[in-house]
């Protein structure tokens, strides 16, 4: 069993932010409800936080519609956008402690990894789209009959987003620093499990400049709040990351209404492929980060790792070995690794497919069980003897569980990693090039990692094939899903359309 610490000596600073923030202001929902949101620690209330609906959803998109049609953001210069932008990134990193307490005290993320891995994030990638701000340019196109023309790329209007509750900073930025460079505005609905970093981040965007009406944030529902963002008729484009079912019906609502574009960030169930000649060692470290990083809350997890035989026992070993020394416990605890899973549905769901995975006939190798009597703390789980038709290989999890699968040949572990209706991240242990080069063009997936995982960067494109999604996210490839392509065409001198 993994070890368990439940001692923090951090306290933990009192919520500032808690309403809706539209127009600039925090206000109230229109009905004046609240809902409840937790503490995975405890599963006890931290605080009431407004509750939005599509009537608050209509203002924020009123507010950022007249934003976006007469206000200061989409018409001052890129240079004039990222020198904010800039500024809202310095705010962040001063604000730091205080934003990664609340996204651990509210989604069960280990503090200090939340502080220099999420928030870190969040400024590197408001300045990576301020840095490309004042460089959206089009082209010069010189055509046939004596005309000529150029292309301009304007911002797309008014976008929606809607984000999951795994990575509630990452997924802020993610979404609103592509969209802000591009001179949109905004609507931002957080997962209703984490409302309470979003709001922080409203405040700071309004101390650095960022005008009214450009960033709201509406806590609510999915089948309230969100439905109201995807079917809105004034709503330019949404962007959206969650879960594939939801996916599908976001853009069902799109087409349904404005036939908005839309972009998908979806699910997972990513293979990690482990040939003989790894290190084991190093190996046993990626794939075990690979997966149980964030609590395998985290949609690109290596929850499918196959392992070549010759080197399968030693690594199972390894990996039984890093499980055991895990320690799960208080995220404030400097020595803790693995925090509580962020809500009881979530946790519930995780041990359900732990169940599952025993009764189908895979062996349990280590974990299973909850840990301590509250809150939703759970062992890192690792089961072998992985069929791939088995539930547990075949769904998203979405936590701390581990499916290890034995493969012979090189071409035999290639059509198992693409046995899946899913196709977002994989990844690749080997010291062969010709193996890692073939590997990864063989495999339908947006990322693909060989020799290491979760390696994001801002400036590397992000996003799915298959029921993983479209679109991509990252890279000064998301800056053109915010951008709309206007072609000017006028005849010169000595054309015939004079
Ligand atoms: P979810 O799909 O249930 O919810 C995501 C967001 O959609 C939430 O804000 C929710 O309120 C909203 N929503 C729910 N119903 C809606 C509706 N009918 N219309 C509009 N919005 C609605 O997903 P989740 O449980 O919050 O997150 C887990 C899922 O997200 C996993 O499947 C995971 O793989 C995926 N995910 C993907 C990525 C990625 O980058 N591809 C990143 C993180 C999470």
């Amino acid at each position: 069993m993994a070890n368990h610490s439940s001692e923090s000596s951090f306290k933990i600073p009192a919520v500032k932010f808690t309403k809706l923030f539209i127009n600039g202001e925090f206000v109230d929902s229109v009905s004046g409800k609240t809902f409840d949101t937790f503490d995975p620690r405890t599963g006890e209330v931290i605080t009431k936080v407004s509750l939005g609906d599509a009537e608050d959803i209509d203002l924020a998109v009123k507010a950022a519609r007249h934003a976006f049609d007469h206000g200061p953001w989409p018409r001052m210069s890129g240079a004039e956008r990222g020198l904010i932008m800039m500024k809202f990134a310095n705010l962040i990193e001063e604000n730091a402690e205080e934003i990664a307490a609340l996204d651990a005290v509210n989604g069960g993320k280990v503090f200090i990894l939340c502080k220099f891995i999420d928030i870190a994030a969040a400024a590197r990638t408001l300045r990576y789209y301020a840095g490309a701000a004042d460089k959206i340019h089009g082209t010069v196109l010189k055509l046939s009959k004596g005309l000529q023309g150029y292309t301009l790329k304007e911002p797309i209007g008014v976008v929606g987003s809607i984000i999951p509750w795994n990575f509630p900073t990452v997924m802020f930025f993610m979404k609103t620093a592509p969209a802000l460079a591009a001179g949109c505005t905004i609507i931002l609905k957080p997962a209703e499990q984490t409302p309470l970093s979003a709001l922080y981040y409203a405040h700071l965007a309004k101390l650095a400049g960022i005008p009214d009406g450009v960033l709201n944030v509406v806590n609510g529902y999915g089948h309230t709040a969100g439905a109201a963002i995807s079917s809105h008729m004034d709503v330019d484009k949404v962007t959206f990351t969650g879960s594939t079912e939801v996916g599908r019906k976001v853009m069902m609502a799109a087409a349904a209404s404005n036939l908005k574009p839309v972009s998908l960030e979806l699910g997972g169930k990513s293979p990690l492929l482990i040939f003989d000649d790894a290190d084991i060692g190093q190996a046993a470290d990626i794939a075990f980060k690979g997966m149980f990083f964030n609590k395998g809350e985290i949609c690109v997890a290596s929850s499918r790792v196959f392992v070549q035989e010759g080197i399968y026992e030693k690594l199972v070993k390894k990996l039984v070995e890093k499980a055991k020394a895990t320690v799960v416990g208080d995220p404030f605890d400097p020595k803790v690794h693995q925090g509580p899973q962020t809500d009881k549905k979530q946790f519930e769901k995780i041990l359900s497919y732990i169940e599952q995975g025993t009764k189908e006939g895979a062996t349990l190798l280590t974990g299973g069980n909850r840990v301590g009597q509250k809150g939703y703390y759970i062992e890192p789980t690792i089961f072998t003897d992985v069929k791939d038709d088995m539930t547990i290989a075949k769904e998203e999890i979405f936590g701390p569980v581990m499916s290890l699968m034995k493969f012979k040949t090189m071409d035999e572990a290639i059509k198992r990693a693409n046995n899946t209706t899913y196709g977002l991240a994989a990844g690749i242990i080997t010291k062969d090039l010709n193996v890692a080069n073939s590997v990864s063009r063989s495999i339908r997936a947006g990322v693909i990692w060989i020799n290491c995982y979760t390696a994001f960067d801002v400036d590397c494109p992000y996003g799915g094939y298959k029921m993983s999604g479209f679109g991509r996210d990252y890279g000064l490839e998301a800056l053109d899903q915010y951008l709309q392509l206007k072609s000017v065409v006028t005849p010169v001198m000595d054309s015939p359309w004079y």
